[in-house]
């Protein structure tokens, strides 16, 4: 046995190891164990075919039309699991027991190579076509989703023409399928296309964790909120889009805070938060941003306000957290919060939009507390 042909499994191996392991780092990523058994399965299918296991031309060609068959179910299962997409299984038996079951029929009962070749590469090339169809959305997506969407588009079309150009209307002598152009364009083209879509869905795993990261990255872990950094970058962006004006920034601190840590601890501090949170999150529209800025400070930017719009919005939120009930404190106690708004300017930076809130902010607390107060001195 030549050596050679040991390259093509071994890649597959090593493309299995690799999605096992990304999986590893991430189980709650099934697609990538999916995508570890599908090049798993088609090494196994490569291995059959060159090892002649089983032996005899007919349990050979079932066995490991099977195995491909599967192996390539997985792989576009693990396509549409990656993006929330279901399919079912009794789609995929059918489809296998359509093609195995259509090796073994014109193996057995019709002996025509041609036909099997042909069910075999249209019949992938088909579910190929049908998983981009289903994931034409890649299109818009990141670069390494589009860049994936279309190599597995030439992936799924190249079954069609490669076919009918090597093979055409009379199958390969069997004797001779080894070297026949069919043959050797299908293992050049299997090799170069299919190590160019295990390479893209490499390249969208790394581009799925990463944008993780930078999500979580965005988010306070207490509260499930922006943090200070997810906040300035969505906010840079509205300051910039003069869509977004009128805008209007809030700051929002609870009041003697640090009373409730001595009294009551850290831990029901954090809930007070939490809560807190929550009551913020339920105000504000879809398209505004609210962040916790650090300790008891929460900032919300709110688009398409001006100034007695966030005030009125402002004073709805004071009203809610006065009245609302912390679980982690005693019945009855009442935690208040202050306010200080401040609408934006043409050519503001973030910094000066906080400072002018800032300021508001301070002339509540002073004020005595549990109030809205607003940039330019008019009460709200
Ligand atoms: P004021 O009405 O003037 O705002 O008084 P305050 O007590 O709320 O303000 P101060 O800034 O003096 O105290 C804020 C406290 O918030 C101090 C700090 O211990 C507490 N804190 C900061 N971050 C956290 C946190 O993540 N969890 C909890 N539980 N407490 C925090
Ligand atoms: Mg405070
Ligand atoms: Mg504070």
């Amino acid at each position: 046995m030549r050596l050679v042909l040991l390259v093509g499994p071994t890649i597959l191996l090593v493309f299995s190891a690799s999605f096992v392991l990304a999986w590893t780092f991430d189980r709650r990523r099934r697609h990538l164990l999916v995508f570890g058994a599908s090049c798993l399965l088609f090494c196994l299918g490569t291995l059959s075919q060159i090892l002649q296991i089983p032996p005899g031309a007919g349990p050979n060609a079932v066995v490991s039309a099977f195995i491909y068959t599967v192996s390539v179910l997985c792989f576009t299962e693990g396509l549409l699991a990656r993006t929330g997409k279901r399919t079912s299984f009794a789609e995929k038996a059918a489809i296998t027991l359509l093609i195995v079951g259509g090796i073994a029929f014109f193996f057995y009962v019709e002996r025509n190579l041609l036909v099997r070749i042909y069910i075999l590469n249209f019949g992938y090339g088909l579910i190929c076509l049908g998983t981009a169809w289903r994931l034409r959305d890649m299109r818009y997506g990141r670069l390494t989703e589009r860049v994936l969407f279309w190599t597995l588009l030439a992936f799924a079309l190249h079954f069609f023409p490669r076919t009918i150009l090597t093979v055409g209307v009379a199958a390969p002598d069997p004797s001779q399928f080894g070297i026949s152009p069919f043959w050797l364009a299908l293992q050049f083209s299997l090799a170069v296309l299919g190590v160019a879509l295990a390479l893209a869905l490499l390249a969208v795993t790394v581009g799925d964790v990463i944008e993780d990261l930078r999500r979580t990255g965005n988010l306070d872990p207490l509260t499930g909120i922006l943090n200070r950094r997810g906040f300035e970058e969505g906010a840079a962006q509205r300051l910039a889009d003069r869509r977004s004006h009128p805008l209007c920034l809030v700051i929002a601190d609870i009041d003697r805070f640090k009373s409730i840590n001595d009294t009551f601890g850290h831990p029901a501090g954090d809930e007070v938060l939490r809560t807190f949170a929550a009551l913020v999150r339920r105000a504000t529209r879809r398209g505004d941003l609210s962040a916790r800025f650090g300790g008891e400070e929460f900032v919300l930017l709110l688009s398409g306000c001006d100034a007695s719009g966030a005030a009125a919005f402002a004073e709805r939120l004071r009203a809610a957290v006065s009245e609302a009930r912390f679980g982690s404190l005693p019945d009855g106690w009442q935690v208040t919060a202050s306010f200080g708004l401040a609408e934006a300017r043409a050519g503001d930076s973030l910094a000066q939009l906080v400072a002018r809130a800032d300021a508001a902010l301070y002339a509540a607390k002073r004020a005595g507390r549990n109030r809205v107060r607003q940039h330019g001195g008019i009460p709200a």
